[in-house]
Parts: C-alpha cells; sequence; structure tokens
C-alpha cells in the first residue's frame, strides 16, 4: 500500500536533526512526501532536503501568509518567531524551475494571527491578498499547482469564522476568470476543516481538499455542528477529489496527539476517512495517492 504525505514541514527547526531519519522512515513505510515551505529559509532548505533524494521526496516552495509581517506566537507549544519578508517573484520563481518544485506553496490566506488595530487589520489581509495573487501567477506561469492554506479568525467553520474563505473564494474566481488553461489541477485547499457547501466551491475551481490528522481529534463541544459537517463532507466528497497530509510538525493523529508528528503517520488519516466512508483502507490508499499524483505531476 503506498501512501503520500502531501504536507510534511520537514523543513522547519523541529526536524533540524533528524529530517533523514523522519524521511527514513516514512520511505520504508511506503510513504512519499511532499514538503511545503513558509518563507525564503525553508524554501532554499525543503530543495537541499529533497536533492538527496532519488524518488519519493518533493517540495514546494512559497512565502506563507504569517510571514509578511515581524512576529512571535506559539503554535502547539511550539514558539515561533519570524521577520517579516516580501515575495520576491525572481527568487522564488528559481526555486521553482526545479524538478522537486511539484508546487508553490503554502500560500494563501491567514486570518487567525492579525495585528490588534483596525487599520493595521486591514492593510495585513490586502498584503496578504496581492501577495497571494503574485504567487498564484507564478504557479500560472510555471504550470505547478497551488497549496493554499485558509485559516479564520475565529473557531472553525461558523459564522464570522468562514471570513478567509470568504475572501479566497472570489480571489480564486476573479483570478481565473481569464485564463485559458483548463481548470483542473490548480491546486489544493490543505488542511481543509468545512462543509460540503465550501468543498464544492472549491471543486467548482479546480481545487482539491487535503485532510490531515485534526480529523482523528474528539469534536469541539461548542462547535459540534461544525465538526459534523466536515465528517458529512468526508462520507460524500468524491473519490477524486481529496488527498491525505500530516501537516508535520503539528496535528499528531490519535493516538499521537501533542507529539511531534512525522510523515509515517499519514495512515492514522486515511484509516479515520476509510471509517467515515466505510470503504476499505487500501481503496483510500489508492484514490489519494492517485490524486496527488496528478495533480503534483509525480513520477
Ligand atoms: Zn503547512
Amino acid at each position: 500500500m503506498n501512501l503520500i504525505d502531501t504536507h510534511c514541514h520537514l523543513n522547519f527547526q523541529a526536524y533540524k536533526r533528524d529530517a533523514d531519519e523522519v524521511i527514513r522512515r516514512a520511505l520504508d513505510a511506503q510513504t512519499e512526501l511532499i514538503i511545503p515551505s513558509a518563507e525564503q529559509k525553508t524554501s532554499r532548505r525543503a530543495l537541499e532536503i529533497a536533492d538527496k533524494y532519488d524518488r519519493g521526496v518533493y517540495t514546494a516552495v512559497g512565502l506563507h501568509p504569517v510571514h509578511l509581517q515581524d512576529q512571535e506566537f506559539e503554535e502547539e507549544g511550539r514558539k515561533v518567531k519570524m521577520k517579516g519578508e516580501r515575495f520576491d517573484y525572481n527568487f522564488y520563481k528559481k526555486l521553482a524551475e526545479s524538478e522537486k518544485t511539484v508546487a508553490i506553496g503554502e500560500v494563501g490566506l491567514d486570518y487567525y494571527y492579525l495585528p490588534d488595530d483596525a487599520d493595521k487589520i486591514k492593510q495585513n489581509k490586502q498584503l496578504q491578498q496581492l501577495t497571494l495573487l503574485q504567487q498564484l501567477e507564478l504557479a500560472y506561469e510555471l504550470n505547478k499547482p497551488a497549496i493554499i492554506h485558509c485559516r479564520p479568525r475565529s473557531a472553525e467553520g461558523s459564522g464570522e469564522a468562514r471570513e478567509a474563505h470568504a475572501d479566497l473564494v472570489p480571489l480564486l474566481q476573479t483570478f481565473y476568470k481569464n485564463k485559458k488553461r483548463r481548470a483542473a489541477g490548480r491546486g489544493v485547499i490543505h488542511s481543509f476543516f468545512g462543509d460540503c457547501d465550501l468543498a464544492w466551491k472549491y471543486f467548482s475551481l479546480g481545487f482539491l481538499i487535503s485532510f490531515t490528522g485534526d480529523i482523528t481529534f474528539p469534536p469541539k463541544k461548542n462547535n459540534l455542528p461544525a465538526y459534523q459537517a466536515r465528517d458529512e463532507l468526508i462520507r460524500k466528497v468524491p473519490s477524486d477529489k481529496f488527498m491525505i497530509e500530516t501537516d508535520s510538525p503539528f496535528m499528531a493523529p490519535v493516538p499521537f496527539r501533542g507529539q511531534r508528528n512525522e510523515p509515517a503517520r499519514v495512515i492514522e488519516v486515511a484509516k479515520k476517512i476509510a471509517e467515515l466512508k466505510n470503504i476499505s483502507l487500501d481503496s483510500v490508499a489508492q484514490a489519494t495517492t492517485k490524486n496527488a499524483q496528478t495533480l503534483f505531476n509525480l513520477k
């Protein structure tokens, strides 16, 4: 059974010492992987790692929206500190032209970590949207898909929480309106949390969605309907429209919750999907692997 972890950040500090051992464990478990980046430093690092492997290890390069401003925050107990960066088309184009680079990413909108005052929020959102458009342009120019991150400001899937999607959907509609190339294979909305209605908007735009370890978590009690709608989506999602990922080092699935995650555990995500869809693990593996191979044009 072959699996593909379509999203793991083995280029992050968390794997500074043992990225190669982590990759070895994944490849031994018949799991290939794609390493998306967050800014220039991790984009370079992703390629350094992937260049060591003949097959099975690929990258995506790009500027993540949280890297547009200087900031410091904690993500699942890990301190994250960053210096604001502006998108440099030529820098990323060069890395994106590598054979190992199978996508532009991760790019998108992050309304979770926004500045405090209203003026700054507006400016920051505009900058995020502009930067996303520039990177979609690069993806289109190189005919590679985009890996899109879309994180709302508050709790998953409810009312105001959907505001990041409420900006992303029209942005994508406008961007692709006058683009001639086929609608299929434009990219993926990674670590998707939403209902059927939202997912089908992305399908109609030529995007897939991918699920990560959070689908194994028990639902948050104060937001039960959103979790039920997400599970309903997993039951209904067509077999050619979704992929799996770990989002390592984050999102470690049950029973590894709270630990540093790694790509060999992507099988836990596949198992949960098989359970919800009431189909075999093998058919989830086959479908998701085929979808990743097609979208990312893997040999
Ligand atoms: Zn990510």
